[in-house]
């Protein structure tokens, strides 16, 4: 197979089943010839990613819970004895106490707000620290993000805020890390029928508003989120870093509900 991502090798964390976004994005990798590596959290998950990943080449599986330091380390230096290189790397994760996903964010208590911050926004930052010594030749490195950090999305609570700390934590990263010529953005992506999605309050209408509001008239998919996914770890986006690039069918952009659009 050749294509675009010919020779690269990266690193997919969040994959849980052939529904999550970072499922989306590693077909199209797939497609254009990456190699691909993919970390899952506790042995349950691992029976369901290996499978998906063996449709894409990989038997490349690494435990890893991204709130533990020490796997972390672990994971990044099995890449190393693999690979001794990395050339992207895709962070799809996200977790809150659901219970805390609906409801008031004034009710949010400290210990989820704690928890959701370490899991949804720093692992990024623990993640980038440890792949950027292993993108020696430059690199890229793609977040997932939700409209919820920019606006107040009812339900989103507690994620809207680690989701703004993980918006600017790509930025901040993008500067540290540009030197190197290692790039770092982030996907926002519209609403989208996942195991993550499931524990947000009142989800289905949710994506039913954003089918009727936005102004492509309908919801993204995991397909779209993968070309978008392909775009910023492939060279086609090599001038790009710091970028929160909106694949939600243009909802970002409308200020109000829809003249068509019937009542829910
Ligand atoms: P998903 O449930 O398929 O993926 C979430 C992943 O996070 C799972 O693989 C899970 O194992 C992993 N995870 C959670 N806690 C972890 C931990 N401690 N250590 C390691 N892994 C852990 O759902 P998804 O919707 O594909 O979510 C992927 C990303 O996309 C998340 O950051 C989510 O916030 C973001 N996102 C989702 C949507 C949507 O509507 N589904 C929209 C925008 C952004």
């Amino acid at each position: 197979m050749s294509g675009l991502m010919t020779g690269k090798k990266g690193l997919i964390m969040g994959l849980a089943n052939d529904k999550s976004l970072a499922w989306g994005i590693a077909k199209k990798l797939h497609e254009q010839g990456a190699d691909m590596a993919f970390s899952y959290q506790g042995e349950a998950l691992k029976k369901r990613v290996g499978p998906l990943a063996e449709q894409v080449g990989s038997d490349f599986l690494i435990e890893c819970d991204v709130s533990d330091m020490e796997a972390m380390d672990t994971a990044f230096a099995q890449i190393e004895a693999k690979w001794g290189k990395l050339d992207f790397l895709v962070h799809a994760i996200g977790f809150s106490d659901k219970s805390e996903l609906r409801g008031k964010y004034v009710d949010t208590s400290l210990d989820n707000f704690l928890m959701t911050m370490n899991i949804s926004a720093y692992s990024l930052v623990a993640a980038a620290k440890r792949a950027a010594p292993l993108m020696k030749e430059g690199g890229s490195i793609v977040t997932l993000t939700y409209y919820g950090a920019e606006k107040v999305v009812p339900h989103y609570n507690v994620m809207g805020v680690a989701k703004a700390a993980l918006e600017t934590s790509v930025q901040y990263l993008a500067n540290d890390l540009g030197p190197d010529n290692i790039r770092v953005n982030a996907i926002s992506a519209g609403p989208i029928k996942t195991l993550a999605a499931s524990g947000i309050g009142d989800f289905r209408y949710i994506l039913k508003w954003n089918e009727l509001n936005s102004p492509l008239r309908r919801n993204v998919t995991i397909e779209d989120v993968g070309g978008a996914g392909l775009y910023f770890c492939s060279d086609l986006s090599s001038g790009v870093t710091g970028e929160t690039h909106h694949v939600d069918a243009g909802y970002h952009v409308v200020g109000m509900k829809q003249e068509d659009a019937p009542d829910i």
